[in-house]
């Protein structure tokens, strides 16, 4: 078993059952996710008799990326490996004036949810990430030092796995854990009305809503979570939030031809975020194998873009980062998966 994922309170309740001092939990959960070690023997402040109690079913597990790929311009895609067949994605992207340094972390193998522009969804759903895979595609990457910034953009619906993804975002903002502030991490979801209830209710992070279509039955033909939370009903709920002073909400949008790019979206967009405090990221389409989408150059997006600031929605677009080793998010642990599938068989 792992101790990497636990808060506090599991590891009070730990240390309570293996007969250890209340206060060895803060001591674990401070080598955990401050001095981040890799063996429990490392854990010198305890006493060499509860180290072994510990050992004796417990690993930390951490897990390195079991592979790579660097970009030209210092992005880099790594994979972890989290079962024997299953892989993961996270990408750490340092932006180009060197200021930011942001991590994309995935929150399950695989994804229910088949969006129709993503690979990840091609994949079909394989298991939930626990908290601990979440947090180690952080500690486990060679830059975790420079980090400023987390985004659960990663492969997987995080409101799909809430328990797990909440715990992970504790251990991320708690003073016994990285004492990261809320403002530093985004969760981006198709929107789940449960999971959304309870992310909202139980911390400050921000917001990002993968919103792709203004119009509900074109929007189910993109992404079928419409179908179980509509835009409209979501976007009511939203209205009852605060988005003004800690959370920041954002909505994502990916630019398709044809599909979701006309003025006509453009006007609906602007009616329906009217009066919410939020920004609007464009993001450019990368093509994915048997997807008949298409992506906009860049002067349509700008053109896109200044109708929605001029129309008083603040709009930008996501700088593309990474473009050479730029698979869409997927790609890589599909490849790896198909491998691995074989190599089992
Ligand atoms: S876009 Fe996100 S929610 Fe949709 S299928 Fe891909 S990983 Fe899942």
């Amino acid at each position: 078993m792992n101790l990497l994922g636990m808060t506090l309170a599991e590891l009070q309740d730990l240390t309570e059952r293996l007969g250890m001092p209340r206060f060895a939990a803060k001591q674990i959960a401070l080598w955990l996710y401050v001095k981040r070690v890799t063996s429990i023997d490392d854990m010198t402040n305890l006493s060499l008799k509860f180290r072994e109690i510990l050992k004796a079913d417990y690993e930390i597990g951490t897990s390195a990326p079991v592979e790579a790929m660097r970009s030209i311009d210092g992005t880099v895609k790594y994979l972890f490996q989290v079962s024997s067949t299953g892989f993961v994605e996270a990408v750490y992207i340092p932006s180009e004036d060197g200021e930011r340094a942001t991590l994309c972390v995935s929150s399950q193998v695989g994804c229910k949810m088949n969006c129709k522009f993503c690979m990840t969804g091609k994949q079909g759903f394989e298991r939930n990430l626990t908290a601990g895979q979440i947090l180690n595609q952080i500690i486990s990457i060679p830059e975790s030092q420079l980090l400023t910034n987390v985004v659960m953009m990663g492969m997987g619906e995080p409101l799909d796995n809430i328990d797990e993804v909440l715990k992970s975002l504790e251990i991320m903002t708690s003073d016994y854990g990285f004492a990261w502030s809320p403002k530093r991490i985004t969760l981006s979801t198709v929107g789940l009305r449960k999971g959304l209830e309870r992310f909202l209710r139980e911390n400050d992070c921000h917001l990002a809503i993968s919103l792709h279509n203004p119009f509900p039955s074109q929007r189910l033909e993109l992404m079928p979570a419409e179908r179980g939370f509509s835009i409209i009903d979501m976007l009511e709920l939203l209205r009852q939030e605060d988005f003004t002073h800690q959370r920041r909400l954002s909505f994502e949008y990916i630019l398709f031809k044809g599909v979701n790019d006309s003025m006509a979206h453009a006007k609906e967009l602007v009616r329906l975020l009217q009066g919410i405090e939020c920004r609007i990221n464009l993001i450019r389409f990368h093509a994915i194998p048997n997807v008949p989408l298409e992506g906009l150059s860049m002067e349509e997006m700008v053109k896109f873009r200044d109708y929605l600031t001029q129309h008083g929605v603040f709009t930008t677009i996501r700088a593309s980062r990474g473009e050479d080793i730029f698979a869409a998010c997927g790609m890589l642990s599909t490849a790896q998966k198909e491998k691995r599938t074989e190599e089992l068989l």
